[in-house]
């Protein structure tokens, strides 16, 4: 796949050199791919009332009746009436030959990558309980196909196929976790060839959050787990689940619940990833065509908030107000509601809730491979100005979430925008303040700058009073 062929004029970017018949061709067939029975009953039940339009966060930043959920999905919708439709019949007769033009999916495009994060929050608004969200995913399947998606998310993929994950290879993976060992003084395993869990992680962590791994491993550590890195099945997040490319989804999440099975492991744990959630706990059946449940898949939040509940993990009181912003894939979409918020307990803080918050809660506008995409970057910013009102009504000393893409979505808004708030991970605040008998993280008292501490937070800084209590109180020995 290559960018060259990218019109850097028009609106949409186009993948590999392919005559538009065929890339129309690819697209109904991607879309035909997915007209089961679920998406068949969603497309028949909709009856045009409107009201997903006002749970849209792009539609209620923008106005625009472009970005309202249904709009979104007609091209998908057009292909079904065409096809399989209860009048597709009709079409038949007439000698109407099933049609889109290239020209619709190029203008599609932007509304099917950047105005929805598949946060489902339109899902939830709609009366005949059509999951508009899933929706949006089984069409990109289709514009995958066509080569027609955002370059860089384009690019991403290609990575993520080519060298085992968006951030490199096995060996680069290796040589990171070496690095991050000897940054912060404390033992990372890896590759051990037996062990109770598997542990994953984001890029984004490795690239940028070396202090969130290193505290994330130093909670590991005090609640006793036998788990392990493993070099050759590291990569949680998901990528063919974002853009479409489905072969690419089922290897990546066949990788790592293989490599489970083969160390033995009981369980795999999810880190600070909304998406990698979902691809990982609730679609992992459909690439064995059974249920895993010889494996237990667990997210990092409920691992913590179970032992916090089961009186194994306790933390000092940080004691100050704080706002949470809810990651829908692991909130909205994910089961996971109370989790943090027993997490913010035993912290001690005083929790402020947005309107909206939990269940019904705005995305953070980054999420469904739209930070991915630097086009959609000035109507990701209008959608953030929801989410700024929302944390700055509730006067709360700390902005916290649980979600290393929302992070990164948040913070870059909160520095594009001069907004006086630090986005803080919540592992991050678990790891520094709870109380344990394990070693404190070398870097904090150092007086090394620990990395991913770097630029997000200096610039939020820069631009008013973040603090981060992660970082601003060192953890204690009991
Ligand atoms: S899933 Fe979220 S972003 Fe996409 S249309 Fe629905 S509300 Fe909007
Ligand atoms: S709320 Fe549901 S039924 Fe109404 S327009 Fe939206 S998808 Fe269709």
């Amino acid at each position: 796949m290559t960018s060259d062929t990218t019109e850097k004029h028009r609106n949409f970017d186009k993948q590999r050199d392919l005559p538009d018949e065929v890339r129309v061709e690819n697209a109904m067939a991607g879309f035909i791919a997915e007209f089961g029975p679920r998406a068949q009953s969603w497309m028949n039940a909709c009856v045009r009332c409107g009201l997903c339009a006002e749970a849209c966060h792009f539609y209620l930043a923008t106005g625009e009746e472009k970005y309202t959920p249904i709009h979104k999905i007609k091209p998908f919708e057009d292909a079904y009436a065409l096809t399989h439709g209860p009048f597709s019949w009709l079409h038949g007769l007439l000698g109407r030959k099933p049609k889109l033009t290239i020209e619709e999916l190029e203008e599609w495009e932007e509304l099917i990558y950047d105005s929805c994060n598949m946060c489902g929050r339109c899902t939830l608004a709609c009366p005949m309980g059509i999951d508009i969200a899933s929706l949006v995913k089984d069409a990109r399947r289709g514009m995958y196909a066509a080569g027609l998606l955002p370059d860089r998310l384009a690019r991403i993929v290609r990575n993520a196929e080519k060298q085992h994950s968006p951030f490199g290879s096995p060996e680069d993976f290796r040589k990171t976790i070496k690095e991050i060992e000897k940054e912060y003084g404390i033992p990372l395993p890896l590759d051990k060839p037996k062990a109770d869990v598997l542990m994953t992680i984001t890029p984004e962590a490795l690239e940028n959050r070396h202090f969130g791994v290193a505290s994330m491993a130093r909670v590991l550590h005090h609640l006793g787990y036998d788990w392990t890195f493993c070099s050759d099945a590291f990569e949680a997040t998901n990528f063919g689940y974002l853009s479409g490319n489905m072969e690419l989804q089922g290897a990546l999440t066949v990788r790592l619940i293989d490599k489970a099975r083969e160390i033995g492991a009981s369980m795999l744990i999810v880190p600070e990833c909304g998406h990698a959630w979902g691809a990982t706990r609730w679609e992992a059946a459909k690439w064995y065509g059974a249920p895993v449940d010889d494996i237990k898949i667990r997210h990092i939040v409920e691992v913590l908030a179970d032992a916090v509940e089961d009186g194994k993990l306790e933390c000092r009181p940080v004691g100050e107000s704080a706002t949470f912003h809810d990651p829908c894939q692991q909130i909205r979409r994910g089961g996971l509601e109370e989790k943090p918020r027993i997490l913010m307990r035993a912290l001690g803080m005083e929790l402020r809730e947005m309107d909206p918050h939990g269940l019904d809660a705005f995305c953070c506008g980054g999420g469904g491979g739209v930070l991915a995409n630097e086009r959609a970057g000035p109507l990701r910013l209008k959608a953030f100005e929801l989410k700024k009102r929302a944390v700055e009504e509730t006067g709360a000393d700390h902005f916290v979430t649980s979600c290393n893409i929302c992070e990164m979505t948040l913070g870059r808004d909160i520095e594009a925008t001069g907004f006086g708030k630090q986005i803080e991970s919540l592992i991050d605040l678990i790891g520094a303040n709870m109380i344990t008998d394990q070693p404190p993280l070398k870097a904090p008292g150092s007086g090394a700058k620990p990395k991913g501490v770097g630029k997000r937070a200096a610039g939020a800084k820069k631009a008013g009073k973040g603090r981060s209590a992660a970082r601003r109180k060192p953890a204690a020995k009991k």
